[in-house]
This record gives C-alpha cells, structure tokens and sequence, in this order.
C-alpha cells in the first residue's frame, strides 16, 4: 500500500515505530500533490520545500509527529495566506494562528497547504470560490460538494493525510458525502473558534475530515479543548476514542421519518436504510421516530446564519480588514467599491438577506421567529434523544453534482436539509460512507447524538464501517 493511501492511524504507528521518516512522508504528500492536484484543485496555497524542512526537524516522540495536513482556507495559520477564497482577503496575511492548527502542530503535524472553498463558506459546492474550482476526485466532472471542498477532495484523492473543514450548516459533512470520506461536526465549543474566520459564530464549529471513523476520533482529540480566547470553548469532555471497539448492542437508534421522506434520492434512502439494517444485525435496535420541526430548520437556519454573516462580515470593508477598492472619491464610497470588488455574487446575496432580517420592522417577522423555531427543533432533538441514543439520516438529497448543475440558489440551499438541524441545535454530527449509487458516486450517512456524544458517534461509525467494508471504490488519478 502506498504511503498516501494510509489510513493516519496506520501512518502514526509507522512512524512510531520508525518503519517510515517524517521527511519520507512528506515526500510522498508532495509527489502525490504534484501528480494529481492538476485535476483535483484542491488548495489555494502549498507549503512544498517549507513542509520537507519542517519534516527534516521533525524528531520528538508526538502523537501526530510526522503527519502533513491540509487545512482549509478559512483557517488562520501565522505567516500564511488566509483568503477565505475571496478577492476581499487575496492577500491577507495571518497575525496569528487558530487554536485548533496549534494544537495539531504542537503534537506535530506538518502544514502542506490551505484548501479550497466557497468564499467565506457560505455555499455547497465550492464553486463559490473566487479562485477556481475544485473537481470531485471520484469523477473530475462533479463538484466535491462545500463549503470544505478543498479539503475533502484533498483527502478523498490522497493529498493530505487528513484535512481541516468548517462547519456552519453542513460543510465538513456534506463534501465528506459527496467525496467517500469521514467528516465530524462536534458538539459546539469542543473545539475553539480563535483564528477561524467567523461566517456565522453561533452555529459553527472547526472539524477533522479523514479517511476512516478512528482516524477522525483521533484528530478531534489532538484539536479539541477549552481556549481561554474562545469564551464559547468547553473543557475536553472525555477521550473521544474511547468506545472503539465496543459494540453497539443494544443501542437505540432513531430513523426520522421525516428525513427519509419524499425529497431523498431513492438510491441514498437505500442505502441508509440498508445500514440501519446492518446496525440491526449488529444488534442495536432501530426505530422509526418523528421529528416534526425538522423541515422548519432550514428556512431558519438561513436567517440566523445570513444576520450573522451580515454582520460579521462588516469588518472587511476595506479599513479595519480586505483590499480596498483603487479609486474612490469620498468615505463612503471607498466602502461601497472595496465592498462591491471584493465580494462575490453568493456573499452579497447573503449579506443582504441578514441586513433586511435585522433590520428595524423586519426583525420581529424573520429574525427572532428564527430564533424561535431554533428553541422547537432544539426540543424535537431533546425529546428524540429521550426515546433513542442517536438518529441515523441521509447527509445530502443528491450524490455529487456536476460541475455546473446547481445554478438556482434556493434549490442548493434545499441541499443542506439534514445538515443544518445539527448546527442549529449544537449537537455532534458524523458523515461517513455507507454505498455508492449506480454512477459509483459515494453516498454518505449521518449520525447525530446529544451534545457530547462524540465517543459514542464514533464507536457506532466504526462498527458500521467495519461490517460495511470498503464502500466508496478506488480514486482513480
Ligand atoms: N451550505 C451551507 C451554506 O451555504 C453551509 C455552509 C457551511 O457549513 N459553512 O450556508
């Protein structure tokens, strides 16, 4: 087996056990990236001759020593381009680095590069780039799904040994779908929001994509904590390793009926429910539940997220944050044109939308009705989690788009109906492979818990992974 198609459990053995060097490691990543990323467009930088150095220093006995890692754009890392793929941040620099990147090099990761991904997240595809297009590895003529597409399509295709996403409403679960690898939304305030670029600050949460469920529950132990610089950050709850191996006896596990209701793809209901099959062989009961609030999360969730993005958006206005615009006669008109330069189409869109649900008469009728529904479905959750120990539900309607397809806004926004509930109600979320549909395009699953069952997502994820088998088919590069 070649190096980059090690899974990182195997790779962080290896390398303690002195079978391969850091420096041979990263070699591998470099020669891999120059070999496909032609195709794919995974990243917006690459640290090439930096990640060998580092690699070369590379001697202390870490948990991740050794491990290159690619971390999606949006991601502050000190010295670096930070461009949330926008012209507004093309040339930004970094000040300093997030928590969540200290952590992973402090136990020895090593930087390859920063991904690609719609602007400032907000998109499910990451066509929104403002840079170019990343193609799904499973077949160059599809999207790999976003906002953290770069760093899906970076894994899935053998270019990074795991990746850092975002999610907000979806974008480390719905482009793991899409690209045939794992991607956890954690509980939110498992792991600190410092340093990563605030789209929508009470929804979002940084998270590991990786090729399998304990790779994944090793990665989110290296990043997750309390931060004294994020008031929102709790202490580390427990090791999130720690039921792999258990079995999932016994457990409850709830299908809501109304997310495998008519808007699924029949070959994505398939096969959900084919692993709620297998779960029930493995001995966990599987139950049928009903979630009536779950449709008005998404009408909510675009609120709440856009009046959020409104304003926290307003710092790149091309003084405090962002390029500013060449010419300008006064002011005011130096914000509207570094704005206007520096934004793209689905960025604006969302910032006008927040501004007019915020704003004076409008507030009462969208905002604090959001509010509202985000109380019900945090109950519909409540009460669930009262009846079972986890729910299973598709992650994404589709397989992965063309490259193209999705051009009518509210019909991508309709996409992120089984990922959004999770960000509004801060549970955890595990998007993992579970079958391919007759194109070979990966499907995924989605398993959500109570606030910090993280240990528990993943003891299931990894006792399905194993009854499964290799699901998602070889990448071709
Ligand atoms: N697709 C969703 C959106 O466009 C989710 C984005 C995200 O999680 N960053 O808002």
């Amino acid at each position: 087996m070649s190096i980059t198609s090690m899974t990182l459990t195997a790779l962080c053995d290896a390398l303690k056990r002195k079978e391969l060097t850091p420096l041979e490691v990263v070699r591998s990543y470099l020669d891999r990236i120059h070999q496909v990323e032609g195709h794919i467009g995974a990243y917006i930088s690459l640290e090439g001759e930096n990640a060998l150095l580092k690699a070369e220093e590379s001697m202390d006995r870490l948990p991740l020593q050794g491990i290159p890692v690619a971390v999606k754009d949006n991601i502050c890392i000190e010295n670096r381009r930070m461009t949330c793929a926008s012209r507004m941040l093309e040339h930004f620099v970094a000040p300093y680095s997030a928590t969540a990147w200290q952590r992973l090099e402090r136990a020895g990761c090593i930087l390859l590069g920063k991904t690609n991904m719609d602007e400032f997240g907000m998109g499910s595809t990451t066509e929104h780039s403002a840079f170019h297009e990343t193609h799904n590895p499973h077949d160059l003529t599809r999207v790999p799904g976003g906002s953290s597409g770069g760093s899906a399509a970076a894994v899935a295709a053998g270019e990074a040994a795991f990746a850092l996403g975002s999610d907000t409403g979806g974008s480390i679960r719905q482009p793991a779908a899409h690209c045939g690898v794992v991607g956890m939304k954690p509980t939110y305030g498992t792991v600190s929001r410092y340093g990563l670029t605030a789209f929508a600050s009470s929804l979002e949460q940084i998270g590991p994509i990786t090729r399998t469920v304990a790779d994944n529950a090793l990665a989110l132990s290296v990043m997750a904590g309390c931060d004294p610089r994020d008031g929102t950050s709790v202490a580390h709850p427990g090791h999130f390793s720690a039921q792999l191996g258990m079995d999932v006896k016994g457990l409850r596990i709830g299908l809501p009926k109304e997310m495998l209701a008519g808007d699924v793809a029949p070959e994505i209901r398939t096969a959900v429910l084919e692993a709620a099959k297998t779960l029930e062989a493995l001995g966990a009961a599987v139950v049928e539940i009903s979630m009536p609030t779950v449709k008005t999360a998404l009408p909510a969730y675009y609120i709440i997220s856009s009046a959020e993005a409104s304003s926290n958006l307003a710092r790149f206005d091309g003084v405090r944050y962002g390029s500013r615009a060449a010419d300008y006669a006064d002011l005011d008109e130096m914000y509207v044109k570094s704005r206007t330069e520096g934004f793209g189409e689905e960025v604006k869109r969302r910032i006008l939308l927040g501004t007019y649900a915020l704003s004076a008469g409008y507030y009462d009728a969208y905002y604090k009705r959001a509010l509202q529904v985000r109380t019900l479905v945090i109950r519909d959750f409540r009460q669930a989690f009262t009846q079972v120990d986890c729910l299973l539900s598709p992650v994404t309607p589709q397989t992965a788009p063309k490259l193209g397809e999705l051009a009518d806004p509210v019909q991508t926004y309709q996409g992120d109906l089984y990922t959004v509930t999770a960000n509004i109600a801060g549970i955890p979320a595990l998007s993992m492979p579970c079958g391919r549909d007759e194109k070979g395009l990966p499907i995924g699953l989605q398993l959500m818990g109570p606030a910090f069952s993280e240990p528990l997502l993943y003891r299931i994820g990894h006792a399905l992974e194993a009854a499964l088998g290799p699901v998602t088919g070889e990448v071709h590069l």
